[in-house]
């Protein structure tokens, strides 16, 4: 394998991001060094957060470079080896995808652990978006069986594993979701309330009739509207996991909501902002134990929504931004 194609940053989206603004590049693959892997990817991981490093003056994260490959989590298969530490025909999960192929050092690998999950999986239900489900929702939320819990982007692939984690803990659940087919398929889980907020006319009253007592926690990846909704169904001390503001992505800095942050001292309301980040280590450790239970048993179900091939990356990570994947969206590579 001497070529390989990855994508690339050809512009800085303004607003949403569109096809025009990435483009897919041939390149040709290094001779493998002392310590190198060649590693075919198979899936790529596609993340709302990349909208986020295409701000050219990093604002929120670390931006990409134009004309330069974009990066993210992947899981591939190692062809070639030039170390000890992998064999040919082990699955690595690497942050270089993007690209259908790669040499990089076996250091910068994690060899998938020799379990029955699916090794996609590892992308999410068991991955990166997984443990910001479950971190975010102990850590920040601190959930108490019989207490409400709002989780909004609930039929993604954080927000429909924090809806049924906190099931599994005993709580009332609320869920905000833009389609009824996301609404059914949280419903056939367990799921207390759905909210389709797409056809409610107004979702502070929704939130209400839903919970007229009000909500204790609020695990927010939207903002905004969804945001603003959550303070003012708050009950007093209640806790606000601050994990994504998907609706603003395209407009960081011109936020119109929420208007209603006073509530915030005056119901003593924690908002509290978090990276997965913070969660390696002993919380990485317990998520993965118990989430693989949780999976085996059936307490925690997980969905995909898979495109096919490289070049249909950049459309799935637009199709993001207006509701086309339930669960995780992946990229399959041939
Ligand atoms: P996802 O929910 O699987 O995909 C995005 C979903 O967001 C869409 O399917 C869509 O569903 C909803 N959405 C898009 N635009 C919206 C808008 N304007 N208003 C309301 N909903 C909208 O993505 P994910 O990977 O699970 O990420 C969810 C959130 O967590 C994102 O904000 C992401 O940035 C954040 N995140 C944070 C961390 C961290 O470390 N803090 C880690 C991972 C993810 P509907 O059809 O329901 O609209």
């Amino acid at each position: 394998m001497r070529q390989t194609r990855e994508v690339r940053l050809a512009r800085w989206p303004a607003g949403a991001p569109i096809a025009e603004d990435f483009e897919i590049a041939d390149v040709a693959l290094p001779e493998l060094g002392a310590g190198d892997v060649l590693v075919r990817n198979i899936w790529m991981s596609v993340d709302p957060y990349m909208r986020g490093r295409m701000y050219p003056d990093g604002a929120y994260n670390t931006p990409y470079q134009l004309g330069h490959v974009l990066d993210g989590g992947a899981i591939g298969e190692v062809l070639d080896s030039h170390s000890p530490a992998l064999q040919p025909g082990d699955l690595v999960d690497n942050f270089l995808g993007w690209r259908e192929a790669f040499v990089a050092p076996a250091s910068m690998l994690r060899k998938l652990p020799a379990t029955s999950m699916a090794p996609q999986s590892y992308l999410g239900a068991m991955g990166m978006p997984g443990l910001t489900a479950y971190g975010g929702l102990l850590e920040i939320g601190k959930p108490s069986a019989g207490e409400t819990v709002f989780v909004s982007g609930a039929a993604g692939a954080v927000g429909s594993l924090v809806a049924q984690i906190a099931k599994n803990l005993g709580c009332t659940v609320i869920a905000s979701v833009g389609t009824p087919e996301k609404a059914d398929w949280l419903k056939a889980r367990g799921v207390d309330h759905v909210i389709n907020y797409k056809s409610v006319a107004d979702l502070p009253t929704a939130l209400y009739q839903a919970a007229p007592e009000g909500i204790d926690i609020y695990f927010d990846n939207v903002g905004g509207d969804h945001l603003e909704a959550a303070i003012h169904a708050a009950k007093r001390n209640a806790r606000i996991c601050g994990c994504g503001m998907i609706s603003q992505y395209g407009q960081l800095g011109v936020s119109a909501a929420p208007r209603n942050l006073f509530m915030l001292y005056s119901k003593t309301i924690r908002l509290e902002g978090f990276t997965v980040a913070q969660f390696l280590g002993p919380v990485r450790r317990a998520f993965l134990r118990d989430m693989e239970t949780w999976i085996a048993e059936g307490r925690i179900q997980y969905e995909e929504t898979i495109v096919e091939g490289l070049d249909k990356a950049p459309a799935a990570f637009i199709a993001l931004f207006s509701g086309g994947n339930t669960g995780k969206m992946l990229v399959k590579l041939a």
